[in-house]
């Protein structure tokens, strides 16, 4: 199969850049999804900030800055901020016609933590569910071939990105692109306990990384604190907001100890604590400040998720949880790696917004606004499609029963205990040596092979290594990533 442009993911990133680009260009999707609960984006609850009606750019300029620790790069927020609200406007209401909740006066704007203001447009608390239906609509109705249900397993291409080894529907073939977008979304899988849906194995990363990709500040995971302590789904920071609070086994509240803003303060802060809370016992939300008769309405995704028992005695256990990879495959202000033609957007590129962190709801808007801008660029300077001599191979021969299934416990639970929260430097050794040692094991299966679960697990692999790396040369806390030694 030829195409112009080909992209491989379709949550907000991807199906932004496949609509952009197909307006011009003949454009292919691979995605795994086959429902818009499949995707990160599909289950992003809070909302989508921009720019206030009221508000001068800079501030919100400032705040995104400051939850990063001052390590992003000032050009890339600028054009978050400026061009993400113009196209939160132009594209996701006018042209999709997402329905973003009003009040009399306009959108109902919200405020989370490390915003200086109202600015995040919200529906309901199952904003993402609102932004991928439309988008996969406006997908469908668009020119482009959407193939849903398909893997892309590896990059193809001798110099530079040529398009990819894909598989799907029983058959396994190379798309041959002019240029590539990958736009595969976050890691949760890489730790096991996670608020991504299943599946974010970090895919887009770690085929760009061994097609030699420069990919950076990969230690910078952030670890949302409150994902329910059994079942993994998310607590969103709004409850807190409203007035929830932390407490330990004895119903003691003990965020006042860690920060001036109690339950308020930043997320790293309080994933810190609550994970060290659970060291010797079990942290809580206590919800009861805020279940009252317009608690189903206002937090409906909360209310489904929660059981009886923990509504009628507010009290619900929670962890902190993988939530979002800041860094990932460098690219530019188009969305361009470091390697000829090929382009990254979402949570698998690296723009340098998010620094050693990530301001709430500013990911969807990233998503888009990249996303937007890497299907532009792709469109309108792919390269001819190149033949590539590669036929599939076709040997899928047997392998260890549970094999996938034991290797990914193995990356979890290292990754977990010494690349988790809190990291130090004989941990993190230690993690190196046994990744190490999984990615050979997991490699020499992998090659040759065409199975997805066994290229998930061996881009994981890549991730957990990528992580690893980057978070033993960082000494200093911070950000997201924390360094007791
Ligand atoms: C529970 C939760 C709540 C969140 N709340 C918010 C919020 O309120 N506001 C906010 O801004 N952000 C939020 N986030 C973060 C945000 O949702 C994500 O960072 C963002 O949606 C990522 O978008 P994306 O397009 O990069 O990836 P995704 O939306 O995850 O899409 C990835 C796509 O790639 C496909 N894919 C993956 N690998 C392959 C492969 N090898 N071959 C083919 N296809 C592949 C997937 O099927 C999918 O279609 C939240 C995240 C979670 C998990």
């Amino acid at each position: 199969m030829k195409t112009d442009v080909l992209v491989v993911g379709s949550g907000i990133a991807g199906a932004s850049a496949a609509i952009r680009a197909s307006e011009e260009s003949d454009v292919v999707v691979v995605t795994e999804a086959t429902r818009p609960d499949e995707t990160n984006t599909g289950w992003a609850q809070g909302g989508v900030a921009r720019r206030a009606p009221d508000e001068d750019a800079d501030a919100f300029v400032d705040d995104v800055i400051e939850a990063g620790a001052g390590e992003g790069d000032e050009d890339a927020v600028e054009t978050l901020v400026r061009e993400g609200s113009r196209v939160v406007d132009d594209f996701l209401v006018e042209e999709l016609g997402v329905e973003f909740d009003e009040n009399g006066d306009g959108f109902d704007l919200a405020r989370e933590g490390g915003h200086s203001n109202r600015r995040i447009l919200h529906h309901g608390d199952a904003t993402g569910r609102a932004v991928q239906v439309a988008l996969l609509r406006r997908l469908a109705e668009s020119d482009a071939r959407v193939l849903e249900g398909h893997t892309a397993l590896e990059l193809v291409g001798d110099e530079g990105v040529d398009g990819a080894l894909v598989v799907g529907d029983g058959d396994a073939f190379v798309v041959e692109a002019g240029a590539t977008v990958l736009a595969t979304g976050g890691i949760g899988d890489v730790y096991g306990r996670t608020t991504n849906p299943p599946g974010a194995t970090g895919d887009g990363v770690a085929m760009a990384a061994l097609a030699g990709a420069e990919v950076e500040d990969t230690e910078y995971v952030q670890f949302h604190p409150t994902a329910h302590a059994e079942r993994g789904f998310l607590l969103s920071e709004a409850l807190r907001g409203e007035g929830a609070v932390l407490v330990d086994g004895d119903g003691r509240r003990f965020m006042d100890a860690y920060h001036e803003d109690g339950e308020l303060a930043p997320r790293d802060i309080v994933a810190t604590a609550v994970h060290e809370v659970n060291r010797d016992g079990q942290a809580y939300l206590d919800l009861s400040p805020v279940i009252d008769d317009g608690f189903a309405d206002e937090f409906p995704t909360a209310y489904e998720n929660l059981t009886d028992e923990e509504t009628d005695s507010g009290l619900v256990p929670v962890a902190p949880s993988e939530h979002f990879l800041c860094g990932g495959v460098v690219v530019d202000e188009n969305g361009r790696s470091s390697i000829d033609r090929l382009y990254a957007a979402g949570e698998t590129a690296r723009t340098g917004v998010h620094g050693a962190n990530r301001l709430a709801s500013t990911s969807l808007l990233e998503g888009l606004t990249w996303g937007l801008r890497a299907g532009e660029h792709a469109a309108e300077n792919a390269a001819e499609p190149r033949s590539v001599d590669r036929e599939p191979d076709a040997f899928n021969g047997d392998m260890p029963e549970g094999f996938v299934d034991t290797k990914f416990d193995r990356l979890q639970k290292v990754m977990w205990e010494k690349a988790g929260p809190v990291r130090d430097e004989d941990g993190l050794r230690e993690a190196r040596v046994e990744l190490q040692r999984l990615r050979g094991e997991v490699k020499s299966y992998a090659r040759g092979r065409l199975s997805p679960e066994l290229h998930s697990l061996r881009n994981a692999v890549v991730v957990g290594l990528l992580i690893v790396e980057a978070a033993l040369e960082n000494e200093e806390t911070v950000g997201c990533h924390r360094r007791v030694a």
